[in-house]
């Protein structure tokens, strides 16, 4: 029973990280302007290829 729960809890918390690590937005791509759905972090244009640095600050 306990080590059932363990495991499960475990499990849980595994996929929960992988999500966030995972997370996917839809932005424009500042070097081609085409909308792409990129993960957080540095990561490659998939319509030109570009470098596309997508941070999760929003400052003006
Ligand atoms: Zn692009």
């Amino acid at each position: 029973m306990n080590r059932l729960s363990r495991d499960l809890e475990k499990a849980v918390l595994g996929q929960a990280k992988e999500a966030a690590n995972k997370m996917r937005y839809d932005v424009t791509c500042p070097h081609c302007q085409s909308k792409i759905n990129v993960p957080v972090g540095k990561s490659l244009c998939p319509k030109c290829g570009k470098q596309v640095n997508l941070s999760l600050d929003f400052e003006f």
